[in-house]
């Protein structure tokens, strides 16, 4: 059939570029291998699994006057009459009949063969949806082919592939076709397991999708609820969850330095804090030290709401290693953060005679040289900083411990350039790696896509916290926000102003900043106003900083960049601009940054109208919500898990056919059913990833 729009590539974001095509796919020139390429087609297998995007229904053919509007139909007739027209537009158009009535197809690109082909007498079958027009009933380019004596209606649905330019249904359609008859489609599933699941054998399942009969029911193949679709989802599902074990066990037979806890700094560190751990603290400190104490590398993500006390256990954690003669790297995503740790660092461990260093983009030549230089030496035994960390100049004497604060901001390279400066500096031992996030991960994701990662959970908040409760404010109430401002800072009291989101111009976002900060300062000349944003210097930062904490600043005006990092127990009210610009999770964490003292606290949100419908269901998410977990989840219903997971999808294929809202009992079964096949079938565990994910199971490693 002509006429058929290119449908855009369902491609998986994130794919690693697939290497060299498989030789069984050799037979096929250049040009098509490139194409399929494209679409992450490169050997007969991956054929198999390019599965439709949707059927169209060519079985029933519709007389011209019963034919429905607004949805896609097949019909035939004769061409009465074809022509170009030139008004308003250049177009094709040919009207048909069939002795009940008449169409017009109307074609805007076409070839002059076309108009040829298309010649008075000549019947067509065409497929498309039918519109009212202005001169009656017409198609906008439709599907269409001539026909020749008899031609039968097709006996099932038609499937429509995800394809790329240059490469037609058709020719798609004949590839797969050739490859289901060449491949092994035997089963890498037992049939006691798929009877406990209800679930047809994998050939018939890919059978039925590429070619379903007329007796399946539509709309269960349409939305993907039909049991062959859940036999494929199920063993995506199942190969992810196969590959992050395998990962997993490959992980436990590396090398890594065994940090025995000695304890000894810890507890001179312990006895120095101003308070107790958390129970929930000590546990999650429990289950790190363990890990430290393996011959092998620890890859384990430290969980826990804003303000739910992860430093101090990391920095536990950091002890344990320095005791035992080996370096720690810190690294933050953003300066501000990267620097409170630093500070809070030499605090607290400053007077143990731990030496700390800390490497950022905004030091000097000179004084980023001497750093280095202690660094390399092994002079430092912790050094924090920026992406800063893993640039090819930073040398580590002997890097024990990875720690990566916010591991959602960084991308898989990332995290694996700052583990593989331990592994040189270690003779291919590799460093232990802690992750820890503030942006908690739902369950599903969890099971998923971090099946690798070993994770320990601070679901607790330090005692002693006082409550948050927060206001929605439409933009025309200012005047009663300030005068709670007022209240707010009367009695040494403090509070953020968090100003309006400028998103992807730091130039705008500076400029948005200063006039806040004029405008805040003639509001309230009666306060102390500072103005705290990304582009400060660092002494400057940590001047205002100071100031805040120390109250001599009361109001605080702030970039949303800052929101992570500042610490300041005695403000009890945060205002954020534009809220409704601002997406959930950071919205949370902003919120985190008060409600750390025993004060109760308000968190305003201001907002414009009119609101989209996402801006106001993230409004009302905010608004009723405080659980960071449950806040997450509903992050990921609007979003999807791309986002989510920031750059940690990159390099890493996400789901193709599963979706982790909708299949959770899938998820559920594939997890269970991945520990029991790699016990008792490992070759049918391999087989099956490789069937999956072939060459891109290498690209898996986070
Ligand atoms: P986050 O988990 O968001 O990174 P922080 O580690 O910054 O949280 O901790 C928030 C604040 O709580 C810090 O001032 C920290 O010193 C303090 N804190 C941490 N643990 C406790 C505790 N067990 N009791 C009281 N305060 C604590
Ligand atoms: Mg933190």
């Amino acid at each position: 059939m002509k006429g058929e729009g290119q449908k855009r590539a369902r491609r998986v974001p994130g794919f690693a570029p697939v290497p060299a095509p498989d030789a069984s796919l050799s037979g096929l020139g250049k040009g098509t291998l490139a194409r399929l390429a494209r679409l992450g087609i490169a050997s007969k297998f991956d054929l198999v699994l390019h599965l439709p995007l949707r059927y169209d229904d060519e079985t029933r053919l519709y007389a011209l006057n019963e034919a429905p509007a607004g949805e896609p139909v097949l019909v035939e007739g004769t061409v009465v009459e074809a022509d170009i027209k030139y008004r308003p537009r250049r177009q094709l158009l040919c009207h048909i009949e069939d002795g009940s009535g008449v169409l017009t197809l109307r074609f805007f690109n076409f070839y002059p063969s076309q108009l040829k082909q298309l010649a008075a007498g000549a019947r067509v079958r065409a497929f498309g949806e039918i519109r009212h027009g202005f001169s009656g009933p017409e198609m906008v380019h439709p599907k269409y082919r001539l026909l020749h004596g008899v031609a039968p209606v097709a006996q099932a649905l038609t499937p429509v592939y995800p394809t790329t330019a240059g490469l037609r249904q058709d020719d798609l359609r004949r590839l797969i076709a050739r490859a289901l008859a060449d491949c092994d489609l035997e089963d890498t599933l037992s049939p006691a397991l798929l009877e406990q699941l209800k679930l047809p054998y994998f050939r018939e399942a890919v059978l039925l999708l590429h070619n379903p009969s007329p007796q399946v029911p539509q709309a269960a193949l349409q939305e993907r609820r039909h049991p062959a679709w859940r036999r494929v989802k199920f063993d995506e599902l199942l190969a992810q969850q196969l590959s992050m074990r395998l990962h997993y066990q490959r992980r436990k037979s590396a090398g890594a330095p065994a940090l025995r806890p000695r304890g000894r700094l810890a507890q001179a560190l312990l006895a120095r804090l101003p308070f107790k751990l958390t129970a929930a603290q000590n546990r999650a400190l429990a289950e790190i030290r363990h890990d430290l104490a393996q011959p092998y590398p620890m890859q384990r993500l430290l969980q826990g709401d804003v303000g739910s006390g992860k430093t101090v256990v990391a920095v536990l954690a950091a002890l344990q290693c320095v005791e035992n003669g080996r370096q720690v790297g810190i690294m933050a995503p953003t300066e501000i953060l990267a620097e409170q740790h630093h500070r809070k660092l030499r605090e607290w461990v400053g007077g143990l005679g731990v030496a700390t260093a800390w490497l950022s983009g905004s030091l000097t030549a000179r004084e980023k040289r001497e750093q280095l230089a202690r660094v390399a030496a092994g002079e430092t035994a912790i050094v924090v900083g920026t992406h800063a960390l893993i640039q090819e100049d930073v040398r580590f004497h002997d890097l024990g411990l990875a720690i990566i604060d916010e591991q959602h901001r960084f991308g898989v390279r990332q995290r694996l350039q700052l583990r593989m400066k331990g592994a040189r500096a270690n003779k291919g031992a590799q460093p232990h790696q802690l992750m820890m996030s503030a942006t908690p991960i739902p369950r599903t994701l969890a099971m998923s896509y971090c099946a690798d990662l070993d994770v320990s959970v601070i679901d607790e908040k330090p005692p002693g916290r006082g409550p948050v409760t927060t206001r929605l404010f439409l933009d025309t109430r200012r005047g009663e926000v300030i005068r709670r401002v007022r209240d707010a800072c009367v009695d040494g009291g403090q509070a953020y102003w968090v100003c309006p989101l400028i998103e992807d111009s730091e130039a705008l976002q500076l400029k948005t900043a200063l006039e806040t900060y004029d405008k805040v300062r003639q509001t309230f000349p009666e306060l102390k106003v500072g103005l705290a944003h990304g582009r400060l210097k660092g002494e400057d930062k940590a001047r205002v900083m100071d100031a805040f904490k120390a109250g001599a600043i009361q109001l605080l005006v702030a970039t949303t960049v800052i929101g992570v990092g500042v610490d300041a127990p005695n403000a009890t009210l945060m205002v954020i601009e534009n809220a409704e610009r601002i997406g959930l999770a950071q919205l949370h964490q902003l919120r985190g940054r008060i409600g750390r003292g025993a004060e109760e606290c308000d968190c305003i949100l201001l907002y414009q109208e009119p609101l989209t419908d996402t801006a106001r269901e993230r409004l009302k998410i905010i608004y009723e919500q405080r659980d960071g977990f449950e806040i997450a989840r509903q992050d990921l219903r609007l979003r999807g898990p791309g986002e989510l997971l920031g750059a940690r999808q990159s390099g890493e294929p996400l789901l193709r056919f599963a979706d982790l809202d909708a299949d959770l009992d899938l998820l559920e079964a594939a997890r269970a059913a991945a520990g029991a096949l790699l016990r008792e079938q490992p070759d049918a565990a391999r087989a099956h990833v490789a069937r999956w994910l072939g060459t891109r199971h290498e690209f898996l490693k986070a």
